[in-house]
């Protein structure tokens, strides 16, 4: 078992629950992917499990801390929390919708960390959703008003 599956079932144990093989399958479709939406979530489940189930679980990892909803517009996406995937931020393209990760930067970790303290609070997490324009939409998009 590797170590990702191994903190799944600790944090579903210490909650009195069990794995069952729809947390294990929800799990997995998140595990090592981009941020889904709640369809695309449900879709990389299908012949699987079904839809109630897909939501069910996610409103459980929700509980739970396993899973953690970004902003994205009125919508959101879902993606693991950073008990099972090393920190990071993401950049969302406002046009096609494509994600981009950006990797862990100890000095705005740290710059956080200090403004947070200077409000007397210790921070525990959070997220950091950037917003713009991908290359592929500005070069597509420069010099016309529609999309
Ligand atoms: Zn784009
Ligand atoms: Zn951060």
């Amino acid at each position: 078992m590797n170590r990702s599956s191994e903190t799944l079932q600790n944090t579903l144990h210490a909650a009195g629950q069990s794995m069952t093989s729809a947390r294990r399958i929800v799990f997995e479709a998140l595990l090592n992917h981009e941020p889904q939406t709640m369809p695309q979530l449900v879709a990389s489940c299908r012949g699987k499990i079904d839809r109630a189930s897909v939501y069910r679980t996610v409103s459980l990892f929700e509980h739970l801390g396993i899973v953690h909803r970004l902003p994205h517009g009125w919508k959101y996406r879902l993606e693991l929390t950073d008990r099972f995937q090393r920190h990071h931020h993401h950049i969302t393209c406002m046009h096609c919708g494509r994600t981009a990760s950006i990797p862990e930067d100890s000095l705005l970790e740290q710059r956080i960390a200090a403004m947070s303290k200077s409000k007397g609070f210790s921070v525990t997490s959070h997220q950091l959703e950037l917003q713009g324009i991908c290359g592929r939409c500005e070069a597509t998009h420069v010099g016309t008003s529609q999309k």
